[in-house]
Order: C-alpha cells, then structure tokens, then sequence
C-alpha cells in the first residue's frame, strides 16, 4: 500500500523533493484504517506537515478510503538520550493537537468563495492572511526600503495616505507576497473592524468565472465592495483578460472613491504590463510604484540569521557566509537551500559543515561554479576593486587597476595550477616576471599594510568557501 502512495507522490512532486523527503520514509504499520511510517527526525515530521499534508492526505485516503489516517513514528535525534521512537498520530479531521497535522488545512490560504458565505458580517469575513508573514521577520536592505517603509506607512493608515494604490513589483522569490501580507496582517491586528482581503489575482478571476457561470455576478461584487483593505497579488495575471480587469477596474474605483486601501503586486513594473488596459495602469500610478530587488550580500546574512533564530537551529558563520555568497538567485532559493542543509544534516545525522553546505548547493543550485579559475579570480576581484574585467587584462598603467591586477596574479598562483606564464598569458599577454613581481609586491603590501592584508583575506575567503 505505501509503494502505491509513493508512486502516487512522485507523480506529484519534484525529484528531488520526492528523494529529500519520501524516500528516507519506512513504512512500518497498516491496518484498515491507519498506516504508519517512520520518518528520521521531528524536524523531518514538521517539515512534512507543513509542506506535504495535503498530498500525504490525498494518497492515504485513496488507499484507505475517507476515514484513513496517516500514524507518523518519530526517531528521536540520537544525540538526545531518549533513543527510543515515539509516535505523533494524526486524525483527519482538525481536532488535533495545536492545529498541527491534518487540521492545518484550515488555516492556510485557502479562499472561501465569498459569495457562498452564509452571511458576510464581521465573524464570518475571512482575510486569507498567513500570520506568518509579518514586518518583524521581513528583513530591510537596500533592496526593498522603499517598499516596506510604504507598506508600514501604509498598515498604520489605511486608505489616508497617498500611497493609495500601492504597487509593489519584483522578480520571482524576492518577497512580494510576504510584504503585502504583512501589511494585511499589520491593518487587522491595529483594526478589528478594517475588512482586510488578501486575494491572488488568479483567484480573483476564478471566483468572477464562477460568478458569471452562476449568474452570481451581484453578491460577488457585493462582497467586494464591503473590503476596507484589498490586496490583490500579482496582478501580471490579470493581462490578456478583458473581462476581469474591466470587473476589477469597477471594483477599484468604487474602493478607490471611498477611501479604502488598495495594495497590488506584479512580477513587473507597470509600464511593462503589457495586456493590461491603460486606464486600469493609469490607476495604478496614482499612488506609489515601489520595487523589490534582490537583497545584497548582507542582506542575505541577516535573512538567514533570522530564519535560523525563529527555527532554533544553529548554522555556523562560515556555512552562513557561504550560503548568503552563493545563493545570489532569490529569497525564495536561499530558504529552499537552508532547508535542504538542515534535512541532509538530519538524514545524516552529521553536523552542518561547509562541505556538506557545499554538497547541498551542488544538488540544487546549477549554475553556480564550482572550480576557481582564472575566469572566476578576474571577476571576483573586479567586482571587489570595482574594476571591469578587461581592464585587468588591459595594459592600464593606473595606480588602482595595477594593484587589483597583481591582486588577481596573486590569488592564480595560490589558487589554480596555472603556470607563471599561463597566468601572465590572461593577463593580457604578460611574461612570467611580470607575475613574480606581481606576487611579490602583493606579500610585501600585505606585510605592511594591514587594511590591504584584510582585503585579501577577504578574497581569499571567497576563494576558499568555492573550493570545498
Ligand atoms: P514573491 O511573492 O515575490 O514570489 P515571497 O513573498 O513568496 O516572494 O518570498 C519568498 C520567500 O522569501 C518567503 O518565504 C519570504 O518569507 C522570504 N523573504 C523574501 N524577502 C524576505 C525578506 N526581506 N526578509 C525575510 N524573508 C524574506
Ligand atoms: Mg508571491
């Protein structure tokens, strides 16, 4: 019965998600209503449960029918004294212990279609806001200033100040939809009585489909109409549909005119929204446009630092460096790779380490290089010195580039098997003296200046955690 279920589950997720997560799992137990698996760690079982449920429900009660329960066995960590499994059970229905297991379904994201809500008074409205996306946990850089400061502007005064709408664009993963939840979640926590709506444009248009089907266009606007605060999630989805974006229009004068909040995201900025009509992006710009970039290096640190606070793991400083150098794509693929390094150290048993950080990356992340060549000393040590590539290559006699070109010989002769004429060979065609001198005169410098010695500690490092 299991094999079916893991049949089943790999049709469903990715690869490698499917051998992180289910393929470590034994079966252990079956009965007529209940199948027991062991999995290798408590954090294994959470992560499961935050991420699987739904699936793990759905393969079950296909085998089992509807009353067919999922019975995890916990293998207690073995540095712990207790060695001994323990068993979590998980009912199918939400009555379980603080609304883990099953029962999560409840809280998540799930819209209810709004005009099939018994009565639309204040018990029964329902904000589709995750708690937990919140300010606190939603880390500024330089990258997203801008925007969080509006979205705190904005959550203290709904609707008065000028940023109304709010639009804030950006990549895949760089935190759109954290933000304007975390606005959401901001404006009900301070009011009890502002209507907050968190609703993805996909759902949105589904729900207006329906309504047109049902011929329930009337309580679906209706609904609409009472919001206080409207956040509609990436909006890119909306182009191409007419009909959508003339009901949405509708809808955001109405709000508009009445002082409510409106709050959009885009994966782009507006002007390159194309299939959206112009009147509705004429809107949008009456308040503020603000976007979302990738989070510099230190950034990245920070975001970390704070996910592994909130998750009570321990990630030493090299590894957290590592991590934050490396993963440059989005916030999104950071988490992903953090999450994958805590369950191979779990399945492992073994401590997080650079190597095993190194191991990680490489099953996940593909385009990043693993060898230092000279291609990768040139480009570090430009972007370091703020100097362009083929300026190090170039016959420049300038005070800065020869100093970062000598720099660059340095890290060769230290880090790839290059020869000294090999080396001068990139270099635009320099003889092997030249990288002698070059490599003496960077020891010397080092001796005597110790701001020039911690620079190149510095690029050594980075040379270093992509050696691993
Ligand atoms: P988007 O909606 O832009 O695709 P998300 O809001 O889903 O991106 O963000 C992806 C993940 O990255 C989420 O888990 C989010 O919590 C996290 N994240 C993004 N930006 C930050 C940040 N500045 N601080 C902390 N976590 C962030
Ligand atoms: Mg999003």
């Amino acid at each position: 019965v299991w094999e079916d279920c893991l049949r089943f589950i790999k049709s469903q997720v990715q690869e490698q998600s499917y051998k992180t997560w289910f393929e470590p799992i034994k079966p252990l137990g079956l009965n007529e209503t209940t199948i027991t698996i062991q999995v290798p760690s408590q954090f294994f079982y959470e992560y499961l449960e935050e991420h699987y449920v739904h699936l793990l429900r759905e393969c079950v009660q296909n085998e089992l029918g509807p009353e067919g329960k999922l019975e995890y066995s916990v293998i207690v960590d073995s540095g712990s004294v207790q060695n001994q499994p323990y068993m979590v059970t998980l009912p199918n229905q939400n009555q379980n212990q603080n609304g883990k297991s099953w029962g999560k379904e409840v809280v998540e994201p799930e819209m209810v279609n709004p005009f099939k809500m018994p009565s639309l008074d204040k018990d029964s409205r329902y904000s589709n806001l995750n708690p937990n996306y919140y300010f606190d946990n939603y880390i500024e850089g330089d990258c997203n200033r801008l925007a969080r400061s509006a979205g705190i502007a904005v959550a203290e005064k709904p609707g008065i100040t000028s940023f109304n709408p709010l639009m804030i664009y950006g990549g895949v993963g760089l935190g759109k939809t954290h933000l304007v939840q975390a606005i959401g979640n901001k404006v009900s926590e301070q009011r009890k009585d502002n209507f907050v709506l968190y609703v993805s444009s996909e759902k949105f248009t589904t729900q207006f489909t329906d309504a047109i089907r049902n011929n329930s266009i009337q309580s679906f606007t209706n609904f609409y109409l009472q919001v206080d605060t409207l956040i509609i999630d990436d909006v890119q989805f909306f182009s191409g549909k007419e009909k959508t974006q003339e009901m949405f229009f509708h809808i955001f004068n109405h709000l508009h005119q009445n002082g409510k909040q409106i709050i959009m995201s885009s994966d782009r900025a507006p002007r390159d929204l194309k299939g959206l009509q112009d009147r509705l992006l004429s809107r949008f710009k009456w308040g503020l446009t603000a976007d979302l970039q990738m989070p510099d290096f230190e950034t990245r640190m920070a975001i970390i630092m704070r996910k592994m606070q909130s998750d009570g793991i321990y990630i030493p400083d090299d590894v957290v460096e590592y991590l934050a150098y490396s993963v440059d794509t989005n916030v999104r693929e950071l988490e992903g790779v953090l999450i994958s390094l805590i369950a191979h150290a779990t399945l492992n048993k073994t401590d997080i380490d650079l190597e095993l950080a190194k191991q990680t990356l490489k099953n996940i992340v593909h385009d990043i290089e693993s060898e230092v060549g000279v291609d990768y000393i040139q480009k570090t040590v430009g972007e370091f010195f703020q100097i362009s590539v083929e300026d190090l290559k170039d016959k420049t006699r300038k005070k800065e580039i020869v100093i970062a070109r000598q720099v660059s010989m340095y890290l060769c002769k230290e880090y790839t098997n290059h020869s000294l004429k090999s080396i001068g060979y990139h270099f635009g065609g320099r003889d092997h003296s030249t990288v002698i001198h070059a490599v003496q005169s960077v020891s010397d410098m080092m001796d005597v200046d110790s701001k020039f010695s911690n620079s190149i500690d510095e690029l050594k490092k980075k040379m270093k955690m992509k050696l691993v």
